[in-house]
């Protein structure tokens, strides 16, 4: 018998003993595993952290200070996919570039569209700027189903909150009313906060801003604020000299001295009509994550609400 025989049989009693160990290592993992949730945007991990708690790892695609409509849809993100046991995603066509890319990179069934594991949250709201007739290129590059920035507006916070304490409660049955609870804790603090968000931007002047993009439309209609007409001619169309100067026009006359736009923009364009106009530009974040401070969906109004009245408040 030569030598590399007489190992054999040890090399695979040691590959067993290996195999087993693994074997109970992933079992007491499985008993302490969490439900593994993977969401596009950081405004839906921040809400699916209220409403989960310990019992969830959440982990987002993109980064607040990045513009959602366009992101390179890489390995390391199909990676994320494939692992999720639950896929939270905006929808209204906010992802429609990268997402179907990464679900069909991510190989991973229980994410796919129609499955328990993918939650278009866009279902748990009432979308706005939906169009009616037909759809097609003239309308823009990025709304065809309307505006999917709905994160915005708080009083959708505790929809979407509703909506993921229910799919994780189907996901996890027996954490169902821990779910629930922490669903109205998060409700409950929206419900307080709301007053005090309204108060802050009621006691200001003119009521009326101009956008780069209709990031703002939800929050401005919140808050009974007008949105004058925005820097892009079309949502994903780039501003153009004309259409800057029709927009110079309607601010003067309209009187608008804000123009508000999400920090991922370029403020080139803005700068030349503040000039224009005498208006100011406010750059500010549009997403949890996307500045520093804004570490929870509270704080991102705490900022922009603050903000937003001070600007206004300008003579
Ligand atoms: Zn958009």
């Amino acid at each position: 018998m030569s030598n590399n025989n007489f190992q054999q049989p040890v090399k695979i009693a040691f590959l067993i003993c290996a195999i087993a160990w693994l074997l109970i290592l992933s079992a007491a993992d499985g008993a302490l595993a969490r439900i593994r949730v993977v969401t596009t945007t950081e405004d839906l991990a921040a809400i699916a952290r209220e409403v989960g708690g310990g019992l969830i790892q959440v982990e987002s695609i993109t980064r607040g200070v990045q513009d959602t409509h366009f992101i390179e849809a890489k390995p390391s993100f199909m990676l994320k996919v494939n692992r999720a046991d639950l896929l939270i995603h905006q929808g209204l066509g906010l992802e429609i570039g990268w997402l179907p890319l990464l679900v069909t990179g991510g190989r991973n069934p229980q994410v796919l569209e129609g499955q328990p594991g993918n939650l278009d949250l866009s279902r748990a709201i009432v979308p706005i700027e939906v169009p009616t007739g037909e759809v097609g290129r003239h309308m823009g590059d990025v709304h065809p189903e309307g505006n999917p920035h709905y994160p915005l507006d708080p009083e959708n916070g505790p929809l979407m909150a509703g909506a993921i304490a229910q799919r994780l409660a189907e996901l996890d049955p027996k954490h169902q009313s821990a779910y629930q609870e922490n669903q109205r804790r998060f409700a409950n603090r929206i419900a307080a906060k709301l007053p005090e968000w309204k108060k802050r931007l009621a006691a200001v002047g003119p009521r009326v801003v101009v956008t780069y993009h209709p990031t703002w439309n939800y929050f401005l209609k919140r808050f009974g604020i007008e949105n004058a007409g925005t820097l892009e001619p079309l949502p994903g169309v780039p501003p153009s000299p004309a259409h800057l100067g029709r927009l110079a026009e309607t601010m003067k006359q309209r009187n608008v001295k804000v123009i508000l736009q999400a920090n991922y923009f370029e403020t080139r364009n803005a700068e030349l009509l503040a000039k224009k106009t005498g208006a100011r530009v406010l750059s500010m974040p549009v997403s949890v994550g996307g500045a520093p401070g804004v570490e929870n969906y509270f704080s991102l109004f705490d900022m922009l609400v603050e903000r937003l009245a001070e600007a206004l408040r300008q003579p």
